[in-house]
Order: C-alpha cells, then sequence, then structure tokens
C-alpha cells in the first residue's frame, strides 16, 4: 500500500505557533522532506524530533519528486515541509502535489501558519475578498506588466516581497497603482512584529532601512475598470461620446441608449440634443 504524503505547515518566527498535530506528523513520518534540511533540523531539535531529512527546494523539484513519488509507492510516509508558513505558497510543492495526484497518492494537509492571511487579518482592509499575487517579478517590466494587470482589481491585493527589494516594489506601486492606503505587516509573530499603515508615498518617506520580512497589503482599487471608463468617457463632449460607440459599430439607438446610461440621465434628453443638432 503506498505511504502519505503530509503538507505540513510550520511556524513563520515563533516556534509556539506549531500545532500538536505538526508534530505528532512529524515524528511519525518515515522522512521529511524540507525546503532547507539545515533550517528544518533546527526545527526539529527544538522539538527533540530525530527524522531522515531530504531536501526538495524550488530548483529540485522536478529531479526529486519522482524520487519522492517512489518512496510513497514503496509505503514510505513523507511529510513536507518549507523554511517557515505552508508548503505550495509560494513556496515548492506544487510539483510533487501534481505528481502524487497522478499516482493516487493520498495527501494530507497539516494547517498551520500562512504569512498573508495574519497579515491580511490585521489590515483593516476587505477581507471578504482578496487577491494573493506572492512574489512580483524582479524584473521591473514584468513587474509593472502585472501591477498594470490588476490595478482597477477592487479587492484587496496581498503581495510577498524580499527585504531588499521592498523599496523598488513600493516605487512602482507608487507610480502604477497611484498613492494608495497599505499595511506593511513586519516580521510577523517575531518579537519586532510591526504592522505599518500609511500611503504608500509616506512609508516611501518615512522607512529607512527595510530589515526584515514583510508582507504588502494593498488596498482594493476604489474604481472597477468599467466605472474608470465610463468616467473618462463623461469627460469628452457628446459628440466625442457618441462617436465612441459609433466606431464598434451599434446602432444609433443603442448609442444613445448608453450614452443615457452611463450619463446616468434620461434617454430622451440624449436623443432630443442629437435631435437638435
Ligand atoms: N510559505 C510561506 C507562507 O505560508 O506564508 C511563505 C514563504 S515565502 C518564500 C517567504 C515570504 O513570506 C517572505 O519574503 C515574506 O514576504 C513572507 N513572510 C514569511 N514569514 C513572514 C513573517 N514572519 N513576517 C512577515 N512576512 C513573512
Amino acid at each position: 500500500m503506498s505511504g502519505k504524503l503530509y503538507l505540513v505547515a510550520t511556524p513563520i518566527g515563533n516556534l509556539e505557533d506549531i500545532t500538536l498535530r505538526a508534530l505528532k506528523v512529524l515524528k511519525e513520518v518515515d522522512l521529511i522532506a524540507a525546503e532547507d534540511t539545515r533550517h528544518t533540523l533546527g526545527l526539529l531539535n527544538h522539538f527533540e524530533i530525530s527524522k531522515p531529512l531530504i531536501s526538495y527546494y524550488k530548483q529540485t523539484e522536478k529531479k526529486k519528486s519522482p524520487i519522492l513519488i517512489q518512496k510513497l509507492l514503496d509505503g514510505k510516509n513523507i511529510a513536507l515541509v518549507s523554511d517557515a508558513g505552508t508548503p505550495g505558497i509560494s513556496d515548492p510543492g506544487e510539483e510533487i502535489i501534481k505528481e502524487a495526484i497522478e499516482s493516487e497518492i493520498e495527501i494530507i494537509p497539516i494547517p498551520g501558519c500562512v504569512a498573508f492571511v495574519n497579515a491580511l487579518i490585521c489590515s483593516g482592509f476587505n477581507t471578504k475578498e482578496f487577491m494573493f499575487l506572492g512574489f512580483l517579478s524582479a524584473n521591473n517590466k514584468d513587474k509593472k506588466d502585472k501591477l498594470n494587470e490588476i490595478k482597477y482589481e477592487t479587492k484587496t491585493l496581498i503581495f510577498y516581497e524580499a527585504p531588499h527589494k521592498m523599496k523598488n516594489t513600493l516605487e512602482v506601486m507608487l507610480e502604477i497603482l497611484g498613492d494608495r492606503e497599505i499595511v506593511l505587516a513586519r516580521e510577523l509573530t517575531k518579537i519586532h512584529e510591526e504592522f505599518i499603515r500609511a500611503k504608500i508615498s509616506t512609508t516611501l518617506e518615512q522607512i529607512v532601512d527595510y530589515k526584515g520580512e514583510f508582507v504588502i497589503i494593498v488596498q482594493g482599487s476604489n474604481k472597477s475598470k468599467d466605472s474608470y471608463e465610463i468616467e473618462k468617457l463623461n469627460k469628452l463632449s457628446l459628440e466625442e461620446h457618441y462617436e465612441f460607440y459609433q466606431k464598434s459599430g451599434l446602432s444609433k439607438k443603442e448609442i444613445i441608449k448608453k450614452i443615457a446610461k452611463d450619463r446616468k440621465v434620461d434617454k430622451n434628453t440624449i436623443y432630443q440634443y442629437f435631435l437638435e443638432k
């Protein structure tokens, strides 16, 4: 019978955040696949757990997954852990999980810390609807493209970022998203845990040293793409507004209806205007 693949969440700073179930699973499995074996060894030593470790990180996911799958098929139980938080969330995991599903291996999540969830719940922004984007590309063009793509997203936006890229990322956010309210959740669950709540520009002025780990929470756009475009159309003359819809091949009747809707006026008023013209 195949073994089980446990996806075990570990603390994101404070070791007391490990769950009883995580400790039990780490004690009972045959093998622990870890993003950084030395880092995980520190955690295991702290809880007096001794287990064989195998390294499993981003660059080796493709190569190591079949090896781990074979061990699972041979009946070994394996726990996958990352350096911090939940495996697979901006961390290795996707590859082995896909292959385990194909090989009909049972996958069991062992819930625990996820940095962004804790940052989001303390943000004071909309927690009903949010978009997690993980790390933006280190390439400035790709970074800008992604931010342009989500510029009109009204949901709360959540990003991870490395400390040495924070300043650049906030500058690019200011340029593309405008001066929005943000919350920087710094060093969550650690001694110097801090929430910095301000506009992007103020944050950039105030923070001199981006030390520690950060989650960036950005307030969603207060205008959807549609309302932004309607606002732009409403600034045009009625003739220009008419031409805009004419280009998309609408009939006269449809155009008048659309203009009236955009401008929140009665369609007869628009009709009358063009009749008089
Ligand atoms: N798998 C992890 C999780 O479940 O949250 C995320 C791993 S990702 C490689 C690391 C990023 O998560 C950091 O660059 C930072 O953006 C965020 N992060 C992790 N721990 C954090 C902490 N204690 N405080 C703030 N951000 C943290």
